[in-house]
């Protein structure tokens, strides 16, 4: 019933964006990195989202990358339903941009284009002296707990840490496709998380839907709420 809803919804819209947090990707088995839970306090000192800040990457690397290798560079992930079908509707023209907070590139390699990642990419990295360019496998193989260029320089992924600011361009890109869409599906995340809450407001479509599996405040907010995995969602629709 509320698969045929969303159906409709799509049919009739012409200009889809799609907003996209850490659920949209669990299908892929990528966990929400974010998410603390027993098992990072039992193999790390600090948690998650101290390692993954700015400070910490500067005065300890070596944990950070000890940290991001283990969890964060999950590189043979494939995507899910929920990826090709977001691929697939901007193939046909109704789909104007996928806004996500994920890292992983899995939009990119199912063959989307019009991507705006909120929180970078692990798939960039480049040193912070020299500006060299290197794929996430030279960080993955590395034999240095710390991965250096060949200028010595340290390698940073292009990955937006606790207490640094998003892109000024990814932040625009993704406002002025939120601005433009008559549709809006949010998914794999609540709308109360920072940035997704903020950019919400440049949406002035008429239809706005949330998929995600548990309930959030703001649900009642939605024209339509689904309460389902998002690749099995998305995955059934035409
Ligand atoms: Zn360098």
């Amino acid at each position: 019933m509320k698969y045929e809803a969303l159906q409709q919804l799509v049919d009739g819209a012409r200009q889809i964006v799609f907003f996209g947090g850490a659920g949209v990707s669990t299908e892929s088995g990528i966990p929400d990195f974010r998410s603390v839970d027993g098992l990072y306090h039992q193999k790390y000192d600090y948690p998650p989202e101290q390692i993954l800040s700015h400070t910490f990457f500067m005065k300890r690397p070596e944990e950070f990358f000890r940290f991001y290798r283990d969890k964060m560079l999950p590189l043979d992930a494939k995507p899910n339903a929920a990826h090709l079908k977001l691929a697939q509707w901007e193939q046909e023209g109704k789909l104007i941009g996928v806004v996500t907070q994920n890292i992983d590139g899995l939009h990119q390699a199912a063959g989307s284009r019009k991507v705006f990642e909120l929180h970078g990419s692990i798939h960039r990295n480049y040193c912070m002296k020299c500006g060299r360019f290197y794929a996430p496998e030279y960080i993955r193989d590395s034999r240095d707990p710390v991965p250096c260029c060949e200028c010595g320089g340290r390698i940073k992924p292009d990955v937006v840490l606790y207490e640094e600011g998003l892109d000024n361009d990814v932040v625009s890109g993704a406002v002025h496709a939120i601005s433009k869409a008559d549709l809006m599906i949010v998914a794999g995340t609540s709308l109360t998380v920072y940035p997704a809450a903020g950019l919400l407001r440049y949406f002035r479509g008429s239809h706005l839907v949330l998929i995600n599996r548990d309930a959030t405040p703001v649900d009642d907010e939605c024209e339509l709420v689904i309460h389902d995995k998002v690749g099995e969602v998305l995955g059934s629709l035409a």
